[in-house]
């Protein structure tokens, strides 16, 4: 069966000028996000609002839209024609539908007429359709209560149909992914980085994520896992890249050519190296981790201070002022902790040494360096990177 979704946006309405960039990004996202479902489907925009026509089955449709950055609300709506027997129809329907719920006992009808021309101005409207609907169900449980009702009967009158609607389900917010550009992330098998990656994507950013796969150092189940949190990113993003670097030979090298103690803050100028060219080829022009300020030793403010003049390109870090409960909250809510806390260790774990220096200087990093040569490795490293597409929409 046909049916119509409404989509509230807000913040993308906001944006002058720009405006139609935003809700064009929107419609297409959302768009692509279906078609692969089957069925009759028609996104449209129309008095500022985003519908979605589809006869795709309506879990199927809420799960996809309640994933796509930009949407604030998704309302499954009756559209009907401009005559006042087929609009109250529609409210009887959907409050019926809605009192099969446990405990609600309320509803107003909330009518807002933006088409002058039909025969009832909205105070009529609310008065009438509410009588129909009062009127109709009998039980005695159901009273109008219009500071806090239950159930909201939206009735918007419009140029050439009416709209009815009574849910609003939440969607993520944010802005249309694509709208400010790419990102590359540093993508480990842990609880941050799936949560950075996200909240950066929120902001509208694509993200392209990079792994740094050390085996046999570390196993291919970390790979696995890696490619799992790409599969939970990709349902908010769409089709997803995940780059794996190879990254083996070179930190076989800088364990034998670094200090120890140097090795966790070489490593991550190592990985940032190789992840700005990534993203540059990916048409990136920022950097996304992890990081939380004080988490671990490679996570100071001066470890971030030597790693940052690394690359060109900004680094965003969107957890550091976050604690680890707050992290694994959004993390549970996004859906990649349960993947995140599986048992396989990623290359940092593995080579972590006793003592780590927290306070590392530029002069020390850069005499710790000095004997290393890994030019050509990194090269190698990135002519081989192996891409992996993940398609959550096929
Ligand atoms: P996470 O939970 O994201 O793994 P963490 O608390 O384990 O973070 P670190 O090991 O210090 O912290 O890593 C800090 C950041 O460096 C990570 O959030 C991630 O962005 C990046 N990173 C670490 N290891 C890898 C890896 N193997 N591949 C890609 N990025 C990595
Ligand atoms: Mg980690």
């Amino acid at each position: 069966m046909e049916k119509l979704y409404l989509i509230r946006y807000g913040e993308i309405g906001t944006k002058g000028k720009n405006r139609f960039i935003f809700e064009d990004k929107l419609k297409s996202n959302i768009l692509k996000s279906l078609k692969g479902e089957g069925g009759h489907l028609r996104v449209y925009k129309t008095y500022g609002r985003i519908y979605v026509e589809t006869d795709i089955e309506e879990d199927k449709v809420l799960n996809r839209l309640t994933k796509i950055f930009g949407i604030v609300g998704v309302c499954p709506t009756e559209k009907v024609a401009l005559d006042v027997q087929e609009i109250k129809d529609a409210c009887l329907k959907l409050v019926k539908k809605d009192l099969s719920e446990e405990g609600v006992t309320s509803f107003k009808i909330s009518a807002r007429r933006n088409n002058k021309q039909f025969e009832l101005d909205s105070m009529e409207l609310n008065r009438e359709l509410g009588a129909h609907v009062l009127i109709n169900i009998e039980d005695g449980r159901l009273k109008v209560d219009v500071h806090n009702p239950e159930i909201d009967v939206n009735v918007e009158i419009r140029e050439k149909f009416a709209y009815v609607y009574t849910k609003d389900i939440p969607g993520v917010k944010g802005l249309p992914v694509g709208v400010t550009g790419t990102s590359g992330l540093l993508l480990s098998g842990g609880i941050d980085s799936p949560v950075a990656g996200w909240m950066i994507m929120k902001r509208g950013a694509k993200v392209v994520p990079i792994y740094f796969h050390s085996f046999p150092f570390t196993s291919d189940r970390a790979k696995e896992k890696v490619i799992e949190l790409t599969e939970v990113l990709a349902q908010y993003q769409g089709p997803t890249d995940l780059h794996v670097v190879h990254f083996t030979d070179i930190q076989t090298q800088m364990n034998e050519s670094c200090p120890k103690e140097l090795t966790t803050i070489i490593m991550r100028r190592l990985m940032m190296r190789i992840a700005e060219r990534i993203t540059i080829n990916n048409g990136g022009k920022s950097l996304i981790t992890g990081e939380s300020m004080g988490q671990v030793a490679s996570q100071t403010m001066e470890s971030m201070y030597v790693t940052n003049m690394i690359p060109k390109m900004p680094i965003f870090r969107p957890l550091i002022g976050l604690d680890k409960v707050e992290i694994i909250a959004r993390a549970e809510r996004i859906g990649t902790y349960d993947i995140s806390i599986r048992p396989y260790e990623d290359c940092c774990t593995i080579f972590v040494p006793e003592s780590p220096e927290t306070s590392p200087t530029v002069k020390q990093i850069e005499i710790g360096e000095k004997d290393l040569d890994v030019e050509d490795l990194i090269e190698k490293a990135i002519e081989e990177v192996e891409i992996i597409r993940i398609n959550p929409y096929s």
